[in-house]
């Protein structure tokens, strides 16, 4: 019988051993009576700053009834859940599914699909993750961006180069959740990412892993397009017939299905415009826009972990305030140890994002400082009320940073922002010194005023002021920001049914694109379910 221990408190300094013996005696047993013990979550207590320690969930499986009484809350009997792929449906597949992105969505999608017998298509707009990092080598140098190779398309989606975190607010129930991140150590990331409570992997090492699940998934017989965009497809009275793609060549080409997944991202903007002509039902949706704010990774340190700073791995914060004007502002995407990188994907236009290397080892740490906006808010700035108003509201302020910064990412300082000027000389230069060791890409002193909507600013100006008073020195007049954060979910929901088909049936949308996933773990997990869903109604019959 296997018992959780939910929370045993071990101070940093604890060895290995140290966990077993804490759980033996809780228990009241000796270590004959226990035939395994494995860590199931671990986290960093630092409320009592005076005495951080990490707290622990374990689980013990035990040959013997445990001595000691204990209470449902201190621990508890469970079956662990190990996740299972669904049984084949009942009806004759005839054409192999297809997928369309290889994001985190995609790949999973593609993965359960392979592991199942069902060889699907995948059709990707991007390149293999090792030539898509040259392109995005050569953009972030001040070369060339290309639409189709950048840090938000290609092999591995959005997720590939970022920090790798790995947490979702989804309950894992049903051990889809341990099967992604069981799927990830399997091909290469650190056993920790399985109980560490804020998992992360990194972009060198993400990339890496993608690489060898993609191998596995064309070992397994499926059919991976790369530089294949899929620009069009028909349907019979409202079922898919079939999907068309401009290949490397710049030809169209057709694949036959009447089942596809559609895991295009939230940036896959040409795709939600297509579906828009096609009358596929979708709806514009609330999403955050702000900044990127840049501190020491010191700073962070101390604040969260007192004098503890130098014994634990760079900290991560998370912080919100609800001001008068009825607005949010939040920090999300925290990157401890990271850099903020120009992850443009549209030319003319330009957003910012996060990333970090596994070792979180750079002296940066950057977050996005975001303030909510709806769709009341796009008709307001006369956007209408269709679908599609996010994505213009988006692209209108992707296109005034892109002017403001002359192409280049628009930095200042706080004060400067606070002011509403540029930074003056000494600022600038003060910025230019440590630039190298906290952006990846081409920068230019702008005001980041004239990117974003007024009362984005003003609300994000609050925020700072409330941050401030939580992360001492938050609110430094010497806190850079890079402008501006924009593609933080996506700024529309292609409604599905019940059976997860948009009203075109047969078209699955799925992941964070299509409004059901906002990060890597719910990206996957949703690929998942729509892998599932296919897999529950049929079988493979290619013959
Ligand atoms: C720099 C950065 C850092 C991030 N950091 C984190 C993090 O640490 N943790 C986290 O949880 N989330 C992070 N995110 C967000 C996360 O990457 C996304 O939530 C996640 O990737 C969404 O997965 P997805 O599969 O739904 O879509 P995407 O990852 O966007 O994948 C969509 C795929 O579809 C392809 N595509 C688009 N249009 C077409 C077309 N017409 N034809 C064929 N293919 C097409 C794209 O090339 C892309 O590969 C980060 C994002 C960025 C940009």
């Amino acid at each position: 019988m296997i018992y959780r221990i939910h929370q045993l408190k071990l101070p940093l300094e604890h060895k290995p051993e140290d966990i077993k013996q804490k759980a033996l005696t809780f228990l009241g047993l000796k270590p004959s009576d226990i035939s395994d013990i494995f860590v199931f979550k671990r986290s960093v207590d630092a409320r009592d700053k005076s005495r951080l320690c990490y707290i622990y969930a374990v689980d013990v499986d035990c040959n013997k009834k445990p001595v000691k009484r204990f209470r449902p809350n201190e621990a508890e009997v469970v079956v662990p859940f190990e996740y299972k792929l669904p049984e084949h449906g009942k009806k004759a597949l005839t054409k192999p599914p297809v997928i369309i992105g290889f994001g985190p969505a995609g790949l999973f999608a593609a993965y359960i699909l392979s592991l199942s017998g069902f060889k699907p298509v995948v059709l990707e707009r991007g390149k293999k993750v090792e030539e898509r990092q040259k392109d995005i080598d050569t953009f972030l140098n001040g070369g060339r961006l290309d639409p189709d190779s950048n840090v938000l398309f290609g092999e591995g989606g959005a997720g590939t180069f970022s920090d790798g975190k790995l947490n979702t607010l989804i309950k894992d129930r049903d051990g889809k959740g341990r099967f992604v991140l069981k799927t990830f150590v399997d091909f290469g990331a650190d056993e920790d990412i399985m109980y560490d409570s804020k998992p992360h992997i990194g972009t060198d090492k993400l990339s890496l892993i993608i690489k060898s699940i993609r191998e596995k998934i064309v070992e397994l017989g499926a059919d991976l397009r790369f530089e294949s965009r899929f620009c069009d497809f028909d349907s019979d009275g409202n079922i898919l017939k079939n999907l068309k793609y401009i290949d490397k060549n710049n030809e169209e080409k057709i694949v036959e299905t009447g089942l596809a997944i559609l895991s295009t991202g939230h940036s896959g903007r040409d795709v939600f415009e297509l579906l828009d002509t096609k009358n596929v039902s979708m709806q514009s949706k609330a999403f955050a826009i702000g900044v990127r704010a840049i501190h020491p990774q010191k700073l962070i340190n101390e604040n969260q972990y007192g004098t503890y700073a130098d014994q634990l791995p760079a900290a991560a914060y998370k912080l919100t305030a609800n001001l008068d004007n009825g607005r949010s502002v939040y920090s999300f995407c925290m990157c401890p140890g990271g850099y903020v990188v120009n992850s443009s994907s549209e030319e003319g236009t330009l957003s910012v994002n996060g990333m970090s290397y596994s070792g979180r080892n750079g002296e940066y740490a950057n977050a996005a400082i975001i303030v909510n906006v709806t769709p009341e808010d796009f008709e307001k700035e006369g956007f209408g009320n269709s679908a599609l108003s996010g994505v213009e509201f988006q692209r209108k302020y992707e296109k005034k940073a892109y002017e403001c910064g002359n192409g280049k990412i628009p930095v200042q300082n706080l004060k400067a922002f606070v002011e509403k000027r540029l930074c003056n000389d000494t600022e600038a230069s003060d910025i230019e010194g440590i630039k190298d060791k906290m952006i990846k890409g081409q920068i230019c002193f702008s005001d980041i005023n004239d990117c974003l909507p007024v009362f984005v600013c003003e609300s994000l100006v609050k925020g700072f002021e409330n941050f401030d008073r939580k992360i001492k020195g938050f609110g430094a007049d010497s806190t850079v920001l890079a402008g501006i954060e924009c593609r933080t979910s996506s700024p529309v929901r292609i409604v599905r049914d019940e059976s997860l088909f948009s009203t075109v049936k047969g078209l699955i949308p799925c992941g964070e694109g299509a409004g059901y996933a906002g990060g890597i773990m719910s990206a996957a997990l949703d690929g998942i379910k729509a892998a599932e869903r296919i897999i529950s109604e049929y079988y493979p019959d290619y013959s």
